[in-house]
């Protein structure tokens, strides 16, 4: 435990299904003894932060530069006007004429490589995402009039639905299409820890970038490669001030 934090903000949680006990020995209980054992908090935004206004599905639409987006699955309009739910879908950019001209998405992503599946000269007009595995939502992306859909860890039935309904699919990755909440989420924390403490401010970030392995089985692939991760740490410092 190198940095003295006591919160730890993540998008994935540390247990996806319920656990009756936990075991020091296992890799998931010694992160829970650790974290016990240095007092530190893990608050976990996953599933909340997908369907948000402004959250992590807006965040991927707005980087893919979608027009006029709006969510897949509509949860729920609140007060001043704004959609939450899941997926987002919307006119396609300029760049992504096609299934094939997806190059753009690779590189405003960051990602090494994106799989592509359907007609490549496949017209796209509008265009559905999903962060995460988007895999629960295609039958959804099926009903829309979208023509692509973007997401990661789609599998390999999945990705046959797709084609037989002559539609086309992208797959980023399931790191890919989640790490930009890292630096949306860093920058809110920062903004509204500043506004509750004017006096003290926030320390400019120190990023280290970290090496892990992230295997990536999506549709079968034996594809195990690194992916970089962050470690943000903020401080409150005196006399030292953020946005
Ligand atoms: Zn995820």
């Amino acid at each position: 435990m190198p940095f003295a934090v006591n919160l730890l903000v993540t998008h994935h949680p540390l247990f996806f299904r319920p656990v009756k006990r936990i075991e020091i020995q296992t890799p998931l209980g010694a992160i829970v003894a650790q974290a016990v054992r240095h007092r530190l908090a893990v608050y976990t935004l996953h599933t909340n932060l997908d369907a948000a206004a402004d959250g992590l599905n807006d965040l991927l639409a707005r980087r893919l530069g979608l027009q006029r987006r709006r969510p897949l699955v509509q949860q729920r309009v609140v007060a001043d006007g704004r959609r939450h739910g899941m997926g987002r879908i919307g006119g396609a950019p300029a760049y992504q004429e096609s299934v094939r001209s997806s190059r753009e998405v690779k590189q405003r992503l960051g990602a090494e490589a994106v799989r592509m599946a359907g007609d490549p000269e496949l017209r796209v007009k509008r265009v559905a995402l999903s962060t995460g595995s988007g895999g629960s939502l295609v039958a959804e992306f099926l009903r829309t009039e979208a023509d692509v859909f973007i997401s990661g860890d789609l599998r390999y039935h999945e990705v046959r639905d797709i084609e037989y309904a002559r539609r086309g699919a992208i797959d980023v990755g399931h790191f890919h299409s989640e790490h930009l909440m890292t630096t949306a989420i860093t920058h809110r924390l920062r903004r509204a820890f500043c506004r509750r403490h004017p006096g003290s401010g926030w320390r400019p970030f120190r990023m280290k970038k970290i090496r892990s392995r992230c295997c990536d089985d999506a549709a079968g692939a034996p594809e195990a490669k690194a992916a970089s991760g962050e470690i943000i740490r903020g401080t409150a410092k005196d006399g030292a001030h953020g946005e």
